[in-house]
């Protein structure tokens, strides 16, 4: 699918797959053209070689405009947790409200300062609300979310993420970790209490300290990115899924590899399952040209 951002072209591709171990699969994403995990038949969710085609190529066409193009341009993934459904009704949640408030928040010219607040803004709102139907529904008791964003403006991209779901960026062959991961076992290494090769490993690794449904939470992402985007940029918005099992210079060699974003999705998801990954895997891949 193709999407005119500012200078930029932005070619995009999703895959998602509940993978080989679970029942159910707790992440979810935001794609424009495609929407959420709802959206997609059961056919193309049931496999990890999902066809090429949950991309809705109607949305594609004349540069927009204004707020109606900003929203064009916002990129999601959200990975659930919680018993039974909580983890699916939680992504499921992030990436129907962010979107949603964040149409009301934004305005064509706002400067990088109200972007970055819009962005915090729609994702307490998402968190308030997350929190107050784990209160009132009984099966959706501490239900929670990690939300990754890649919103596209212009000539630049806005990052943010709760959780320890990931955006990269490849540039000239290079790969960079755009996000914090918000897990113990990372804020220990921050304290310098272990070194980084201990954390693969470390009991901590998996248990988050911030995420979406958390008090901790309700002002939203404390530091929303801004980073310039060319054409030959290439983004990756993942869930642990395949970060857990994928290092980081694979995954760039895949990114490398595909000139269409679709098959880059697919073959890493692919390659997270092959990897035996235990878990849901959902890749969104954005090719600036
Ligand atoms: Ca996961």
């Amino acid at each position: 699918m193709t999407i005119t951002s500012g200078t930029a072209r932005l070619m995009v591709g999703v895959c998602t797959t509940t993978g080989r171990y679970r029942e159910h699969n707790e992440d979810n994403f935001y794609v424009p053209g495609v929407g959420t995990i709802h959206s997609l038949t059961p056919a193309a969710l049931a496999s990890a070689r999902m066809p090429a085609a949950p991309i809705d190529e109607s949305t594609a066409g004349e540069p927009a405009s204004g707020v109606a193009a900003a929203l064009d341009n916002l990129f999601i993934v959200a990975d659930g947790m919680g018993g039974q459904l909580a983890g699916e009704q939680a992504s499921q949640l992030a990436v129907e409200l962010i979107p949603k408030e964040l149409r009301g928040r934004l305005e064509p010219d706002d400067d990088d300062r109200k972007v970055q607040g819009a962005v915090r803004m729609a994702v307490a709102s998402a968190n308030r609300e997350i929190i107050a139907q784990s209160h009132v529904m009984p099966e959706y008791t501490n239900m929670g979310t990690t939300v990754v964003l890649a919103l596209f403006r212009r000539d630049r991209a806005y990052i943010a993420g709760i959780g320890d779901s990931r955006v990269y960026r490849l540039r000239e062959g290079e790969i960079q970790k755009l996000t914090r991961d918000h897990d113990l076992a990372s804020a220990l290494i921050d304290a310098g209490t272990i070194k980084p090769d201990e954390a693969e490993h470390h009991r901590f690794r998996n248990v988050l300290y911030l995420y979406l449904g958390s008090p901790d939470a309700r002002d939203g992402p404390d530091d929303v990115r801004v980073v310039d985007v060319r054409p030959g940029d290439k983004f990756l918005l993942t869930s642990d899924g395949l970060t857990g099992v994928v290092r980081d210079s694979v995954m760039a060699d895949f990114l490398k590899r595909h000139a269409d974003p679709q098959e880059s999705a697919q073959a890493l998801v692919q390659h997270a399952l092959v990897s035996d990954s235990r878990d849901n895997v959902t890749c969104v891949v954005i090719h600036a040209e």
